[in-house]
């Protein structure tokens, strides 16, 4: 705490334009302080929040100097506050739009560090205000009967005379890949994502990532990114695993997802600006819903619909040994499963905000994901960690496919143009909007 008076006062004596003292434009080198401050305070946070830090890879100095100074939570959430009110609720013009972004980007990803550490001192929000103070963003609220609808579509698709989660489960039963077969099913599908990518954006050179298989964790796949253009990826096979998952996870955790995300904002932004604050990814912070949702859409813009079916029914069904007359009804019932994805906000939302038990919020999932109690008990755990965050795989992945596809319109080019903008930027939720 000795430390944020002096800078305070340091970088209010040097903030011309500001509140429009001075006509001239601001100077962009105020914010290098207070980003190396939001570095610090993050990687403090991270000592009482395990899950906090998702990355760094930034100056060991600025570890040195969280793990000397280190700040109680409230002192974390006082001094970030302080930064915040430093910054304005303004963003000044910049003669340089990016570093406008950049302004922006700090003062909001500030707030939901303030917020996380309100939630860590024992403080409860509802899902839609943690949502909002954390990813900046509105969760629609759907009601059952728009999943109801859903189920409909799905059963006439799944015909027989089995209750519908019994026919799905049969179905995508005879859709896992065998154990033996995961490796190379999935390292086929990386490298059809990572040519697919490379036709359309130039990725730095020596960039690459090691795959590693684990058990026992509540995430399906993780990508650690470890800085120097390398992402450590970990895919967990405690479930079987279907052949969906193959590209899946090729496009959202490696090329054109996180991998690359990571990658082309540390060329882009720490690299060639030396913002360091990129260099530190917070994880309950407005950056996941990007991150998130350009991993997401990164499958969609990688594998349109139509050239996905025919990788997946001619290399990877073959490859893992399936039955390649299931691929096109298998993307139509995973058209629809996506859809249904967004029952997990409203089990999330009833459940953390005391509307619903354990044992009810698992059997909403068993009824709109068609999943196994296990599976469903799984899926909880991830809730319990991670809470509304499970709103940036598919309101993020919405939100930017929707930015795209306005900035790109039907030109494929254009549209990864956009892409490729949105991932080398400090861009937030609400520039999406
Ligand atoms: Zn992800």
């Amino acid at each position: 705490m000795r430390r944020l008076p002096i800078l305070c006062a340091l970088l209010l004596a040097g903030c011309g334009g500001e509140r429009g003292a001075s006509p001239s434009a601001p100077d962009p080198a105020r914010l290098d302080p207070i980003a190396r401050r939001y570095v610090v305070l993050a990687l403090e946070l991270g000592h009482h929040d395990p899950n906090f830090v998702d990355a760094y890879y930034g100056p060991d100095s600025l570890k040195a100097a969280a793990d000397a100074e280190s700040l109680s939570v409230p002192q974390v959430r006082a001094a970030a506050e302080s930064l915040i009110a430093v910054l304005g609720d303004r963003i000044p013009t910049y003669a340089d739009s990016l570093v406008g972004l950049r302004h922006q980007y700090l003062r909001v990803q500030l707030g939901a560090m303030a917020t996380r550490a309100r939630m860590l001192g024992g403080e409860r929000l509802s899902f839609d205000q943690e949502a909002r103070a954390l990813y900046d963003a509105e969760p629609p609220h759907y009601p059952p009967a728009h999943f109801d609808s859903l189920l409909a579509r799905l059963d006439s698709l799944l015909p027989g005379r089995e209750p519908l989660d019994a026919r799905y489960q049969r179905f995508r039963g005879r859709l896992n890949i065998p154990a033996s077969l995961v490796d190379t099913v999935f390292k086929t599908a990386i490298a059809a994502c990572r040519a697919r990518t490379l036709a359309h954006l130039a990725l730095p050179p020596g960039e690459r990532f090691d795959l590693e298989y684990v058990k026992g964790t509540s995430w399906n796949a993780y990508n650690w990114y470890k800085g120097d253009y390398h992402s450590l990826i970990q895919v967990n096979l405690d479930f079987p695993i279907p052949i969906d998952r193959a590209v899946d996870l090729a496009c959202h955790e490696g090329y054109p997802g996180h991998h690359v995300y990571n990658a082309l904002l540390e060329r882009a932004l720490v690299r060639e600006r030396g913002w360091v604050e990129i260099s530190m990814y917070a994880l309950f912070s407005p950056q996941s819903l990007i991150a998130e949702g350009s991993a997401n859409f990164g499958i969609d813009i990688a594998f349109p619909p139509a050239e996905r079916v025919a990788f997946e029914r001619d290399s990877l069904f073959p490859l893992a040994g399936l039955d390649t007359a299931l691929a096109g009804r298998n993307a139509a019932v995973r058209q629809i499963m996506e859809r249904l994805n967004y029952a997990r906000n409203e089990v999330a939302r009833r459940y953390l905000d005391g509307e619903l038990d354990a044992a009810a919020a698992q059997a909403i999932m068993q009824r709109y994901w068609l999943v196994t109690p296990e599976a469903a008990a799984k899926t909880l755990r991830f809730i319990d960690t991670y809470r509304s965050y499970v709103i940036n795989y598919n309101l993020g992945r919405d939100l930017v496919a929707a930015w795209v596809e306005r900035q790109g319109g039907d030109d494929e080019q254009a549209r990864w143009a956009a892409f490729r903008a949105l991932l080398s930027a400090p861009h937030l939720p609400r520039d999406l909007r």
